[in-house]
């Protein structure tokens, strides 16, 4: 037990040593850090090690060679820090180390998460009758909304689909847009909708679907929307579309695995109608900056949601909405008590006020760039900023000394078919100095060739 504390303790005092070493780390690992890992490398011991050079081993090796995406200076893949709030609440849960299937397994978790539930379909002005299952990702909750989705559909044909499965059952038609997620195809294709049968919505300049040319919708239709594409921060216009999806009584399924959060700040506006949707799927692990392994599934009918994802057995039953009746997981961590903690912490203001510096901050960055002669290939209506340099070649070689630099961290796209780079900004740690610091750069970059 004495030594059990102390290990704990130990990692507690290399955690805060970690933490405060944060913003004189590079943001990217050195090389000879990366090559140390190698050290890790040794076949699976015969008898166990002593705990505490465990622990010792994983951190002189392993975080050294960690990216400082829990920093003010990484700028990729739209994804967070961790708030104070959401950070301390995971490590208490860590202690309780609850299995948060159900109120029986642990009260606590059932009633936070319930709570959470409440106010994220609060933060996000979602119809308050939704069920929200907690899972470890905007691709894990995709699936299940998804499941939900075609489920709901053939049972209008009289399809029982838990009885029967796929196999003769009336078709589903997916429409997705032409800049779809790649996590949403992927959940389609576990579900057995084929990639090539999916019928594209083309888009315009934006990467929003062109109503115009939106595929015919039925009533056997999924129709996959976005709210935030992943280049150009765009939403689909959900005004025009959902409508006409209720009218055709289709299903409409919404990504909003970052850019649902708008609906929390002052530019809400541009996800308006969104709310008329029968499915949302939205990240904790990204702008909400909470820590990985976050997400919710969000379904109107929330009966939809729970049948499909029921896992009652005569040794575990529970209510509808307990969480493992809304998500794929049976076993779970309480991963809405991090997303509770942080919106506890930030109230609907100090969200507005996250979200609403990250716009500026991305905006600001925009008008840098394009003065120091960068093209800005996005109109920067969220927190993207999508760039290129005059030619593609330059562009290459600012994003490689960008990121060797150490001082920022962001990655590579390509945007109708060339190369470009995607500033996100997304950390509730990025100060106003951080983004002087990479516009800074960048400029310097551009003024030099990338060298
Ligand atoms: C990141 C992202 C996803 C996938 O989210 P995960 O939580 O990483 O599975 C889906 N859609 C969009 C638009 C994203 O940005």
């Amino acid at each position: 037990m004495d030594n059990e504390r102390q290990l704990l303790e130990d990692a507690d005092r290399r955690a805060l040593a970690y933490f405060d070493g944060i913003p004189g780390r590079r943001v990217f690992p050195a090389p000879e850090a990366i090559a140390a890992l190698a050290a890790f490398d040794s076949p699976l011991p015969e008898t166990g090690r002593d705990p505490a050079e465990v622990l010792r081993q994983l951190d002189e090796l392993g975080s050294p060679a960690t990216t400082a995406s829990n920093g003010g200076r990484y700028f990729g893949f739209v994804i967070g820090a961790t708030l104070p709030a959401a950070a301390a609440a995971e490590r208490l849960a860590l202690a309780w180390d609850q299995c948060a299937s159900s109120f029986d397994n642990s009260p606590a978790a059932d009633r936070i998460e319930k709570v959470a539930a409440r106010w994220v379909l609060e933060s996000l002005g979602l119809p308050a009758q939704s069920a929200v299952g907690f899972g470890t990702s905007a691709t894990a909750c995709t699936l299940a909304c998804l499941s939900a989705a075609r489920r709901a559909l053939l049972a209008r044909k009289g399809w029982d689909f838990d009885s029967d499965g796929l196999m003769g059952a009336p078709e589903v038609r997916v429409v997705v847009s032409a800049s779809v997620h790649i996590t949403v195809k992927k959940a389609l294709r576990i579900l057995g909708f084929g990639t090539r049968r999916l019928l594209v919505a083309p888009t315009d300049a934006h990467g929003r679907i062109d109503p115009a040319r939106l595929p015919p919708l039925d009533d056997m239709t999924l129709l996959c929307l976005q709210a935030g594409e992943v280049n150009t921060g765009e939403f689909d216009l959900f005004a025009e579309l959902i409508p006409r999806a209720r009218a055709a009584n289709a299903w409409v399924h919404v990504d909003g695995a970052f850019g649902l959060w708008v609906r929390a700040s002052s530019q809400a506006h541009l996800a308006t109608g969104i709310e008329q949707a029968d499915s949302w799927t939205c990240d904790g692990h990204k702008w909400l900056n909470t820590p990985y392994d976050g997400a919710m599934a969000i379904c109107r009918d929330a009966d939809a949601l729970a049948t499909a994802m029921n896992s009652d057995a005569a040794y575990a039953s529970a209510s509808r909405d307990a969480q493992k009746n809304l998500t794929l997981e049976f076993s779970r961590r309480a991963r809405g008590v991090p997303i509770w903690a942080a919106l506890a912490s930030l109230g609907r203001d100090g969200l507005a006020a996250m979200i609403d510096r990250h716009l500026d901050q991305a905006g600001y960055l925009a008008e840098r760039l394009r003065e120091a002669g960068y093209q800005v290939l996005n109109r920067v209506v969220l927190n993207q900023v999508l760039v290129r340099a005059d030619s593609d070649e330059e562009t290459v070689a600012i994003r490689n000394a960008a990121q060797a630099s150490g001082e920022v961290w962001f990655g590579p796209t390509l945007w109708q078919g060339r190369p470009a780079f995607r500033l996100s900004v997304s950390s509730w740690r990025t100060s106003d100095a951080d983004i002087q610091q990479l516009a800074d750069l960048l400029v310097r970059l551009k003024a030099s060739g990338g060298r």
